[in-house]
């Protein structure tokens, strides 16, 4: 595709997933970020919200070492810190990318078993121009599949559904200055074994990057943003990081062209400590021609959110727990993590069922 911010596309996506580097994903909706704040007591306002994200978007010292994006949600886009400067422009001087989630969330596809369709096409280049107006330079569009082997979900409908919505809504980024995060979340829901996993995302990945292709998408300025190989919640059969490392590798080099500069995987719903873990081992194997980095909601802000329970008194508390996760993943991201002790917090479980953004 010939865009005219081909090389900013280009040189934006590589930035973003540089060494060491990946991307929190601060941009959980209204409703989301309101379950956040029911488990400290907090009112789900647009005060409390701002000084949430103005906690984190704050944060300075070594974060721009560990943190080459920021997803942040509309309302937090155009929200300005306490001086009154904006939200974009705090992370610009720390030399961190603003990024900005353009779906407008899922609904079901009628006729199916409760699949789904992500929706926000309409208007999109539009609403992508004012976002790199203000600041942004890369987006996010989630798109939800779930696995059940008996009823041999997902669907192909769902399956090329989603696909093609990917696809359409990459290029329309693409022409309009953003990198697009492509994100075909499969959930950790089910029964399922981790070989099914294997199976079932391999066959999402490919048609999405036939879709990609189809649209005309520039890889070289893309991000994908899957989920890792995993068992289903309601299946204990043991998968250590080695073995959850070894099937989504082979997955992506199955599927993933190294025209890609980087795979940013969300969390899903695993502990903090497994989702640091499971990059690192993913990152100690051979054979990457792309950046393997994080792009986690959850695993990353569970523990600050405990920390700081919406006091200003926790504010730098909240901040140390921030820099502490952000370098665990940076070592992840380059094979490095030492891995760390247990504690209440980073090994609580993060998993909803049929998890909404
Ligand atoms: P989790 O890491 O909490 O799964 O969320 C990441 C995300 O951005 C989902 O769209």
């Amino acid at each position: 595709m010939f865009s005219k911010y081909r090389d900013e596309l280009i040189a934006t996506a590589k930035a973003i997933v540089a060494p060491g580097k990946g991307i929190l994903a601060a941009d959980e909706s209204t409703n989301t970020i309101g379950s956040r704040f029911q488990k400290i007591n907090l009112e789900n306002n647009e005060p409390n919200r701002r000084a949430y994200r103005d906690l984190l978007i704050n944060t300075e010292g070594d974060i721009n070492k560990f943190i080459g994006g920021v997803i942040l949600f509309e309302e937090t886009l155009y929200q300005n810190d306490e001086q009154g400067t904006p939200f974009p422009a705090i992370l610009k001087k720390h030399g961190i990318i603003t990024g900005i989630k353009v779906d407008k969330g899922t609904v079901v596809i009628p006729g199916t078993d409760g699949e789904t369709a992500t929706q926000g096409l309409d208007g999109l280049a539009d609403r992508c121009k004012k976002y790199y107006e203000a600041g942004a330079r890369f987006a996010k569009w989630r798109a939800v599949l779930k696995i059940d082997v008996p009823k041999a979900l997902p669907s192909q409908l769902a399956i090329t559904e989603n696909a093609h919505t990917l696809a359409r809504y990459a290029a329309i980024c693409q022409e309009n200055g953003l990198v697009p995060i492509v994100e075909p979340e499969i959930l950790m829901d089910g029964t399922h074994s981790i070989e099914d996993s294997a199976v079932i995302t391999e066959r999402v990945l490919a048609a999405v990057f036939k879709a990609l292709n189809d649209h005309h998408v520039m890889l070289e300025g893309a991000l994908l943003k899957p989920n890792m190989v995993l068992n289903g919640t309601g299946n204990n059969a043991p998968a250590t990081p080695t073995r959850v490392a070894e099937l989504t590798v082979r997955t992506l080099q199955r599927t993933v062209p190294p025209a890609l500069p980087g795979v940013v995987f969300l969390s899903g719903g695993q502990t903090e400590l497994e989702a640091t873990a499971n990059l690192n081992a993913m990152n100690l194997l051979p054979n990457r021609p792309w950046s393997l980095s994080f792009s986690y909601g959850r695993a990353l802000q569970a523990s600050i959110i405990a920390t700081w329970k919406g006091s200003k008194d926790n504010i730098e508390a909240a901040r140390k727990v921030y820099l502490h996760r952000a370098l665990c993943n940076s070592l992840a991201q380059l094979g490095k993590y030492p891995g760390e002790e247990a504690t209440a917090e980073n090994s609580q479980s993060l998993f909803v069922s049929n998890y909404k953004y």
